[in-house]
């Protein structure tokens, strides 16, 4: 085999809770990973040319070693010795820096090429470890479809499934520094956390509605007043059928949950007819 493509796909948080600042400076947190049919798309191809030869549909992204995709590449082919060229064409459709982990999806799917490519015979746990030295989102990007995350995201544990149902992406073209919500969410005796726990309880009974009564996501409270547009989607959203809508991961990409598909595209109709630019799409989940 000289080549092989392999699609990324995004994710969503249906619930994100941050329970505590750790000593370190990172957060231990509780969230429910969900992957979504939105995808990168990435082709390896074997060349006679040494090294790792990176591009992308995407000018303003870095093609050299600051991309996770590089990263993922070099970190296997470092430790199994592999001197062949290999060049990456990475197709990026998932939003940049919008929440839903594009970036570590792109470098988990690149590992799980490399593995195939070279048949290195290692089994998803094995890389899902060394995708952990490259980020704490990239084990769970390996594992994919539904999943709680803990610790600083990489403790996984399966729970039910999310039940059925359409999903409508909308991101504004606000671009949202990670950095700045974590470093302002305030954790106090007034902060509304959301009850993950619950949220799996209605998984459990496959209740999409009950479900959607219960979604929450704690970085809102730094985001929503920072980023207005945030607010307006998600009730532009709720105002055309949504069962529940949620900012994903620290933002600013919105997700709407419903339980039809053609009220999932009369809202992505109604959301671009708001007063701002944004990215829109209509999906399911991804199992
Ligand atoms: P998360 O949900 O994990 O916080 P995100 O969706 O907010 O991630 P990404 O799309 O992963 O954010 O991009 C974050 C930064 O990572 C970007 O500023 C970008 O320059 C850098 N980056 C490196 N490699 C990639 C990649 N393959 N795709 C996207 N961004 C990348």
């Amino acid at each position: 085999m000289d080549s092989i493509w392999i699609n990324a796909p995004a994710k969503i948080n249906i619930g994100l809770d941050v329970i505590r600042r750790r000593e370190d400076g990172y957060h231990e947190v509780k969230m429910i990973m969900q992957s979504i049919r939105l995808f990168d798309r990435l082709t390896l191809t074997k060349t006679k040319n040494r090294g790792i030869h990176l591009t992308t549909n995407l000018r303003f992204l870095p093609s050299n070693k600051d991309n996770l995709v590089y990263q993922g590449a070099k970190l296997l082919m470092d430790e199994f010795g592999i001197e062949d060229g290999l060049n990456i064409r990475l197709d990026k459709r998932i939003p940049v820096a919008a929440g839903m982990a594009g970036g570590s999806t792109d470098a988990a799917s690149c590992m799980l090429a490399i593995n195939q490519l070279y048949e290195l015979g290692l089994s998803k746990r094995q890389l899902m470890k060394r995708g952990l030295r490259l980020g704490a989102d990239i084990p769970y990007c390996i594992l994919k479809g539904t999943a709680l995350a803990e610790g600083i995201g990489e403790k996984l544990s399966t729970i039910p499934q999310t039940p059925d149902c359409c999903i409508l992406i909308v991101k504004p073209g606000t671009h949202v520094s990670t950095k700045f919500v974590y470093s302002n969410l305030v954790l106090d005796e007034n902060t509304p956390h959301p009850d993950i726990d619950r949220m799996i309880e209605a998984m459990k009974k496959r209740d999409l509605h009950d479900l959607c009564a219960h979604i929450g996501n704690v970085l809102e409270t730094v985001t929503i007043p920072a980023y207005p547009e945030i607010a307006e989607i998600k009730k532009c959203m709720k105002e055309n059928g949504a069962l529940g809508s949620l900012m994903s991961g620290s933002g600013p990409t919105v997700f709407g949950i419903y339980d039809d598909i053609e009220k999932a595209n009369a809202a992505k109709a109604k959301c671009k007819e708001l007063p701002f630019n944004c990215f829109a799409f209509v999906t399911d989940l991804y199992r």
